[in-house]
């Protein structure tokens, strides 16, 4: 990594400081998002659902009352830059808002709100050989916050503990991935990635009203497969509830999320699911979602932002 921009300015990724006092490395009152761009067969490249993406970064801070001091245009042509600037094609962006701070100044305290936007080459987050096998997944004892005790639909930075140390359990234990449960014992999502089940042509997600965060992979993969529900052999496509019953005994289990792209789930706790290897429905998800955002596969003209077309 090179340059970050931030606040309007690119910086050597080495000068790009913040305080140690900065309020949000204290209380975790800062938001953020994880962006990717893809390279296409001619060279050119896209960022997908860029816009998307800033809007939910928006959202999230309008949730903590913070107001984002620079405009969607702005911070459009921030990531595009930050990625020529890194010469990336496959990137990964990173926007963070913040509030930097030079002295104690305590919780009731709102310092001046920042933006840092970082990119950097990143691969399959859950491997290669976990996209095209599947991955082996704990049900973590750690539970998504609750509705009344979270603001779950934001991307906030102190929300992210829980999952961290999930993820952090999991991985010391030998899995490749955790997933949360809510209150009620439903499974809600992994720790940074959205959950599907297929049984009997039926295809499942939670619902936007359980504690999730309402991915835009899950929603890209809903349309993929409201699209396609013929071709793809589909007989519904419910947003419910699971169960970990229902997961246990699944034909096929994946993870969407920007980082985890569309990931098949092969092990629950050590039990396989399916056949215990990548599912055929989430397989062909897979691939129509690899399509569109390679820009093969027609989608909306918006969820793709071209960037260097000349520059090779
Ligand atoms: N759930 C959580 C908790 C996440 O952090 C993410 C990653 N942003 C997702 C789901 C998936 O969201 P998206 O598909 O928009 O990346």
């Amino acid at each position: 990594m090179t340059s970050i921009w931030m606040d309007g300015e690119l910086v050597p990724a080495d000068e790009a400081r913040v305080s140690v006092l900065a309020h949000t490395l204290h209380y975790g009152v800062g938001v953020f998002e994880g962006i990717r761009s893809y390279e296409r067969a001619d060279g050119s490249a896209a960022v997908f659902r860029l816009d998307d993406h800033l809007r939910r970064l928006d959202e999230s801070a309008r949730i903590c009352g913070l107001a984002v001091p620079f405009d969607r245009k702005t911070l459009v042509a921030a990531c595009l830059e930050v990625l020529e600037e890194n010469g990336l094609r496959d990137g990964y962006l990173r926007p963070l808002v913040y509030q930097d701070d030079a002295s104690l100044g305590g919780l009731g305290t709102s310092p001046p709100v920042h933006v840092a936007i970082a990119a950097s080459p990143w691969g399959a987050y859950l491997g290669e050989e976990g996209l095209t096998k599947g991955i082996r997944v704990h049900v973590s004892g750690y539970r998504r916050p609750s509705l009344g005790s979270s603001l779950s639909k934001a991307k906030i930075c102190g929300q992210y503990v829980i999952s961290t140390l999930a993820k952090r359990l999991a991985l010391s234990q030998g899995f490749d991935e955790a997933l949360l449960t809510d209150d009620a014992g439903y499974i809600a999502e992994g720790t940074g990635e959205n959950l599907f089940i297929v049984k009997d042509g039926v295809i499942k997600t939670a619902p936007a009203s359980a504690p999730i965060l309402p991915g835009l992979t899950r929603a890209t993969i809903l349309h993929i497969a409201r699209r396609g529900a013929e071709e793809l052999g589909l007989a519904d496509i419910r947003e419910d509830n699971i169960t970990r019953g229902e997961l246990l005994v699944a034909d096929e289990v994946f993870l969407t999320g920007t980082a985890a792209e569309v990931t098949p789930v092969r092990e629950v706790d050590g039990q396989p699911i399916g056949r215990g290897k990548a599912g055929q429905v989430t397989m062909a998800l897979q691939k129509a979602f690899f399509e569109i955002v390679r820009g093969e596969g027609s989608a909306p003209a918006h969820w793709r932002t071209s960037f260097g077309a000349l520059v090779r």
